[in-house]
């Protein structure tokens, strides 16, 4: 069939790329982010209960109140905003409630802001609803973000600006300083601001999450975008929510409708019960700094250099006193050779820059992060 691509230039996701080689390779995948530990008995045994109660069928449109109330309840209670129960939906993960959000409010020629380096979903979805990226570099190594810049982008066709914290590759985490910044950007103007928040419970020596929620100006046009994936270690059940204003949240539900109407239904219905004890994400922090320390004790014996990160389950490294290789191809060297897998970070990256930083999972059992940390210790 004769048809023209809508996206010619975007291929296979790297995700999808190194956990298949990884595979081929039988090497130890830290490439894609995802835990690979066994889901908590308890959540498992909701699940099951919940499909043998036949909660088999449509959920409400815009999730089961007793989920709607937890997200607000827990929301507000750790953000000390003020969500109601109109304001939330209940997604099939952070990916659809993104690319939901971004067809509901994007016209041709609209501009979005994103920082670069970027979580892939975002410049699709945007390119697919024909509006335009706009790439400001954050600011290797420590990937900070010039908001004066920020500011001189700023045109009459912004119509948003898309936020990754904690960040996705790099681990940041946006200090009162940002948050402060993007408000005093966004105020008194009708930008719209997508907040991904997927990482908010992993953060990691004290540091404390800001969400778009703690500030009344910037969750008034927000889009806090959440992944119970990410804070229940089940990727796999790809479901997630997003909250917004009423006027903003009505509008996003009429694409939402149409999108996917209503999520898995037994899911939603273990997923409430399971938010009962706050323990259950409350404790995340201190799971995966654990986890992070110990992967570090390992590459802190090579010869990667790295800062520890600030947040998410990924620790970025930097391999220039390793190889001269380009990071696509020294990740190709470290599974064929060694047996790891890793993700280049230039793939999220502007111009897909080379920086010679790759990027690893830690989320990881201490089996794997031990056979993995002594091959790296070696290099
Ligand atoms: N978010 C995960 C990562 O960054 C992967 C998700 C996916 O495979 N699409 O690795």
């Amino acid at each position: 069939m004769d048809f023209s691509s809508k996206l010619p230039n975007v291929g296979q996701t790297i995700f999808t790329t190194m956990s298949k080689l990884a595979n081929e390779y039988k090497a130890i995948n830290l490439s894609q982010g995802f835990p690979n530990f066994p889901t908590d008995v308890k959540l498992k045994e909701l699940a099951q209960n919940a499909v043998a109660e036949n909660h088999n069928q449509y959920a409400p449109l815009q999730g089961l109140p007793k989920l709607t109330e937890k997200i607000i309840e827990k929301t507000n209670t750790l953000y000390n905003s003020t969500y109601s129960n109109e304001e939330v939906c209940v997604t099939a993960g952070a990916t659809q409630a993104i690319f939901t959000i971004f067809s509901t409010f994007l016209k041709p020629s609209d501009e979005v802001i994103i920082f670069k380096p970027a979580y892939d979903c975002y410049e699709p979805a945007i390119e697919l609803n024909n509006a335009i990226p706009v790439l400001v570099e954050m600011k290797a190594p420590s990937y900070s973000i010039d908001w004066e810049e920020v500011k001189q982008l700023i045109t009459s066709k912004t119509k948003m600006i898309v936020v990754n914290n904690p960040h996705n590759p790099s681990g940041k985490v946006f200090t009162l300083e940002d948050m402060q910044a993007l408000e005093n950007i966004v105020k008194d103007t009708n930008i719209l601001v997508l907040s991904d928040e997927v990482y908010e419970h992993m953060t990691f020596d004290g540091s404390s999450h800001l969400s778009v929620a703690k500030f009344p100006e910037l969750q008034k046009r927000s889009f806090l975008v959440a992944s119970f994936g990410k804070t229940f270690h089940v990727t796999g059940w790809k479901l997630g929510y997003v909250l917004a204003p009423k006027e903003l949240m009505e509008e996003y539900k009429k694409v939402h409708q149409y999108n996917v109407f209503c999520v898995n239904h037994p899911m939603q219905v273990a997923l409430a019960e399971y938010l009962e004890n706050s323990e259950n994400y409350l404790q995340l922090s201190d799971f995966y700094q654990q986890r992070r320390d110990f992967f570090n004790s390992f590459l802190a014996q090579s010869s990667f250099e790295f800062t520890p990160t600030q947040g998410s389950y990924f620790q970025l490294a930097d391999y220039s006193k390793v190889s001269d290789l380009k990071d696509t191809d020294f990740c190709l060297h470290l599974i064929k050779d060694y047996g790891i897998a890793a993700i280049p970070v230039s793939v999220f990256n502007k111009d897909e820059k080379c920086r010679k930083v790759i990027r690893f999972c830690f989320a990881k059992d201490e089996e794997t992060l031990t056979k993995a940390g002594k091959i790296l210790a070696k290099i």
